[in-house]
């Protein structure tokens, strides 16, 4: 994917677009990959960075959600297990079972839980990940020796997907640009167009990079942008009711030794009734979430300080050696584009279930869901926009679509898996160009040939899209990834062609970046 070549292809098009896509997170993206396979002509604008709102943020599981089965939602458990089980036959290079345990501390939690588990295996039917079953006390701290175990009883054991978020999305992209799409990034759309009948025909999109604006017309407009999809509604009608209730949610990472082994814990019934997560990622352990109303959405959303402590607070109830302040190593928080539902004063009881809503001027906007239903939410999408712009009935074939870097025996690559097949290209890189071959830096698992690969062939334009969605340093490790800005910016620049003022301003706007996401570090944030 080259991003002037993409760019080549808006500028020189003469007749509309079948489908305009805005918005390039899961949602957009998935459309993009669906509608470009049906062989529609697809244009998709990311206003950011692809992945730059919630999608890169996810607690990175491909799961069907056992609180929402909790809530009695058995047809999105039902669908989105069915979507897990898909997802890790289309993505293998990215996908991987996970063995989750929950711990029990009270008598009547394993019996609760074992049988409450047993029902989401009963509905993953033939796209189970294996089967779930009570733990002794002893065969819960064989698994997790770091669980405190202090009164505890025993576990139950079941089995859920774990992903990464933005590697997905990138590959997903990649897929959509060879299913015939064209995808730009740093591309805002300003104003929608309408025509004579006061349908919307068309948008204003602004060039993040250039400056420069192009009127481009489509048959249907598809506002995918998730927790600002109201934002880009008011463009259209400034008077249209919202249809979020935006809600926040955090994740802390800490080292490895919180979580040594490859067992996740799940905790089902916090102290305010959500559920968290501890999970390895990564070679590190993330830790989350959390489900914070707040007003407005914001392209960099900042951890709360309550929000921190009620994660630091639950993580030092189940593990022996409670993390502390200083422990965490990044701080990152997502916003979730959850559906309102008339009254809504608790987030954490909204729908999940996405929600496709057309205006009275004709714009199809698509918000809810969970990043696990991508595919399906995408599929649903591409039928009513058929339907709304007249488009020829072509079948949905995503079912079986193989996503790029397809790789069933990935582990191979070592530190280079989530590359699936790009993998043997980047080690040639590396073979040709020995230093290419030298870790970033001695914490973090990533080489110099990851930071030129982004920008040669994943669309990377900027440092904080290197370090945050083509290698996830950022997330991982923040200090780790401002020591390494200087020289990877280097060698963004060479990539780019860009001058040594490029590489100060990077990094100079990279580490203020950082800064936020070092909530340990009080000195760092000043
Ligand atoms: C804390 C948290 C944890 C989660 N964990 C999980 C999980 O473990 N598993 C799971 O399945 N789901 C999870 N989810 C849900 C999942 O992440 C979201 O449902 C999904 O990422 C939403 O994707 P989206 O494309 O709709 O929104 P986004 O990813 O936010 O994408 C919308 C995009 O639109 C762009 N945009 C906005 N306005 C414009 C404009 N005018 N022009 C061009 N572009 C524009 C934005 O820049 C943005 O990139 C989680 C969500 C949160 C918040």
């Amino acid at each position: 994917m080259n991003r002037e070549e993409q760019l080549g292809r808006v500028r020189d098009r003469s007749t509309p677009w079948d489908i305009l896509i805005i918005g390039g997170g899961a949602t957009g993206v998935g459309i993009a990959v669906d509608a470009a396979s049906r062989g529609y002509d697809v244009l998709l604008l990311e206003q950011s960075d692809f992945g730059k709102g919630t999608s890169s943020r996810s607690t990175k599981l491909v799961h069907g959600g056992v609180r929402y089965l909790e809530q009695g939602n058995v047809s999105l458990v039902m669908e989105a297990l069915k979507e897990r089980g898909i997802l890790r036959e289309n993505a293998p290079h990215l996908v991987r079972d996970l063995a989750f345990i929950v711990p029990n501390y009270e008598w009547w939690e394993a019996p609760f839980y074992g049988v409450g588990l047993r029902l989401y295996d009963i509905l993953a039917g033939k796209y189970g990940f294996g089967p779930s079953s009570n733990l002794s006390r002893e065969e819960a701290l064989a698994r997790i020796p770091t669980l405190r175990d202090d009164g505890l009883r025993g576990g139950v054991i079941y089995y859920d997907g774990q992903f990464d978020d933005a590697r997905l999305l990138i590959n997903l992209a990649q897929t959509a640009f060879e299913q015939g799409a064209t995808l730009v990034n740093y591309c805002r759309v300003v104003k929608l167009l309408r025509g004579a009948e006061g349908f919307i025909q068309g948008a204003i999109a602004h060039d993040e990079e250039s400056g420069e604006e192009m009127e481009i017309r489509a048959r249907v407009v598809i506002n995918a942008a998730g927790p600002f999809a109201d934002g880009v509604r008011k463009l259209s009608d400034p008077g249209e009711a919202p249809l979020l209730a935006p809600s926040q949610g955090i994740h802390l990472v800490f080292d490895r030794s919180f979580l040594p082994g490859d067992h996740a814990i799940m905790v089902p019934h916090t102290a305010d009734g959500r559920v968290m997560f501890a999970i390895p990622w990564h070679g590190h352990t993330l830790v989350g979430t959390t489900d914070t109303p707040i007003q407005e959405a914001t392209l960099e959303p900042m951890p709360q300080e309550q929000e921190v402590e009620f994660i630091l607070e639950t993580a030092g109830r189940y593990l022996l050696r409670a993390p502390q302040r200083a422990h965490i190593l990044s701080a990152f928080a997502g916003i979730r584009p959850l559906v309102r539902s008339g009254e809504g004063k608790n987030t954490a009881a909204l729908s999940r279930d996405h929600t496709i809503h057309i205006d009275r001027s004709g714009l199809l906007t698509i918000v809810g869901g969970k990043w696990t239903t991508y595919r399906n939410m995408a599929e649903d999408c591409v039928n009513h926009a058929e339907t709304l712009g007249a488009l020829e009935e072509r079948p949905c074939v995503t079912r079986h679509l193989k996503v790029h870097g397809y790789h069933r025996k990935a582990e191979k690559f070592g530190d280079l898996a989530v590359y699936g097949t790009d993998a043997v290209t980047i080690q040639d890189m590396i073979r040709t160009r020995p230093e290419f071959g030298t870790r970033m830096h001695p914490r973090l698992p990533y080489c110099a040939a990851e930071i030129v690969w982004a920008a040669r062939a994943e669309m990377a334009r900027t440092l904080e899209d290197a370090l945050s969605r083509r290698t996830r340093a950022l997330q991982l490790d923040a200090r780790a990834a401002i020591e390494m800005a200087p020289r990877a910016a280097t060698l963004l620049a060479t990539e780019l062609g860009r001058d040594r003022g490029w590489v100060t301003a990077q990094v100079g706007s990279f580490v203020r970046l950082a800064g936020g996401y070092l909530v340990g570090d009080a000195d760092a944030r000043q």
